[in-house]
């Protein structure tokens, strides 16, 4: 039982593993690198195994760095089945076309500006396009059900909650070999929508994912408390209310709360735009699988409501109406993405507001510093934003406790369960996985990081690449001489 990392070991996008049993490979994930320019060129690389001959695609969920690959696989020659849960599809055929047609677009402009310095050869093709999307759309199967068990030959399969986004699921896979369960990515127990994860078994080896290993999210009661307090002092002032927003788990997360703020008085009603086509399609899918929610939005489902739909909203679909929000005069809220501010229509709002004493912009994402999002909240006092330089005259406010991710309470949480698993870390950086490996020596297990090239036997305890074996002994060793 051979496992292989072809993304996510050492970074945290990509996430692909090549789970090889009984002589038949299966791949775990198969997402998108994303980030810099050379952590995107590992996406044209070729993939290390006979596309054809791959029997199986398992999904833990629809985040696009776990599933931004699978039509440039279904390109290459794969016809097999996709196993996913029924809104891990959903999401699925909505993220996987939102990226074509980002590629195309970013295509077009590189071509554009290549063509006026004649280097039009030179720019990469897109990765795949809408028709690659259907082609993979119609390869999945939604056939994983929380609890149930999928066998294919040898491998069992059984997914469990993992309360992250959506439709999102851990997997446990049953071998004659042993137990080994893959995180995927792990919920915030504090999310806000989902339920939490299911507490896995015991098991031989675990894969987890490391993204938040090394902190600990803000209560969400304070969170809350928090993005009240912004709207409350930015409604007065009359301006627009900008709030760049991730198109799924976030973007319903803040129209739940919203609708809950506004209902109880919490915040005064006014008008909420949500201008985001991508988060528009999702919070349809959030409200056709609510049962899979927390309790308090199944109660609001269950009394013919619609949770995620305040009384003032208005959903924006095309880019005209996008442009006419900025006439709008008087107070309001607008909902676009992306999370980052790197793209998408919250640019024109940035472009048309930002400059304005009277706009709040209220971040609820997590912002990679060089993004657009970034600058602004590191202070910056102007911004490059669809070619022109705007000053930052708008108030800011930075909610930091919206996490989808489990933090490191939650990561130990879910891993107290899986007896002496050996533990295999990924979807982290290299220093908070090192230093999260140091944690669990402290508390008695044996773990290291998945290495980043190359196949290792789960479940023999030898350390490729990780940290030596000694080490974690000897940490091991200090703790028991304590007691
Ligand atoms: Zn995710």
């Amino acid at each position: 039982m051979q496992l292989q990392s072809l993304g996510a070991a050492g970074t945290v996008t990509g996430s692909a593993h090549l789970l090889t049993v009984g002589g038949k490979q299966y791949l775990i994930d198969c997402g998108l690198f994303q980030g810099d320019a050379a952590l995107e060129a590992r996406n044209t690389e070729p993939f290390p195994f006979e596309v054809a001959a791959l029997r199986a695609v398992l999904l833990t969920h629809a985040h696009l760095d776990h599933v931004g690959r699978l039509p440039l696989l279904v390109k290459r020659g794969y016809r097999g089945s996709i196993y996913c849960t029924p809104p891990t599809l959903k999401l699925a055929e909505t993220v996987l076309l939102d990226s074509a047609r980002l590629q195309l677009e970013g295509y077009k402009q590189d071509l554009q500006k290549a063509r006026r310095m004649g280097q039009e050869h030179e720019v990469p093709q897109p990765l795949y396009d809408e028709e690659d999307v259907y082609r993979t759309v119609a390869l999945m199967r939604p056939l994983l059900e929380f609890g149930q068990t999928l066998t294919l030959e040898k491998l069992n399969i059984r997914p469990e909650r993992a309360g992250h986004i959506l439709g999102s699921a851990y997997l446990v896979t049953d071998t004659p070999e042993g137990r080994v369960i893959f995180s995927g990515d792990l919920g915030n127990r504090e999310s806000g929508l989902q339920q939490d994860f299911t507490p896995p078994p015991e098991a031989d080896a675990v894969v987890i994912e490391t993204t938040y290993a090394n902190r600990t999210h803000r209560p969400l009661p304070e969170t809350l408390q928090e993005f009240a307090n912004a709207l409350r002092e930015s409604i007065p002032l009359g301006g627009k209310i900008l709030i760049p927003s991730f198109a799924i788990e976030r973007a319903q997360t803040i129209l739940y709360v919203l609708k809950q703020m506004m209902d109880s008085g919490e915040v005064p009603r006014v008008p909420v735009f949500l201008d985001s086509p991508m988060a528009a399609r999702a919070t349809h899918e959030y409200f056709e699988y609510g049962d899979e929610l927390i309790s308090e939005v199944r109660q609001i489902l269950h009394d013919g409501e619609d949770p995620f739909w305040p009384s003032t909203l208005h959903v924006v679909t095309s880019s005209q109406e996008s442009q006419r929000i900025n006439r709008y005069t008087g107070a309001a809220i607008i909902l676009a993405g992306n999370g980052m501010m790197s793209g998408g229509r919250i640019q024109h709002h940035l472009k048309h507001q930002l400059w304005k004493p009277s706009t709040s912009l209220v971040v609820v994402s997590y912002q990679s510093p060089s993004s657009i999002g970034g600058q602004i909240v590191s202070g910056a006092s102007h911004v490059h934003v669809l070619g022109e330089d705007i000053a930052v005259r708008a108030h800011i406010h930075t909610i930091g406790g919206f996490s989808a991710h489990a933090d490191q309470d939650d990561l130990l949480s879910w891993l107290s369960t899986t007896g002496q698993a050996h533990i295999w870390t990924v979807h982290g950086e290299v220093a908070v996985m090192n230093s999260f490996i140091d944690l669990l020596a402290t508390q008695g297990r044996t773990a290291e990081r998945m290495p980043v090239r190359g196949a290792v036997d789960l479940l023999t305890t030898h350390f490729p690449q990780g940290r030596p074996f000694g080490e974690v002994q000897m940490a091991q060793h200090a703790r028991m001489s304590d007691e």
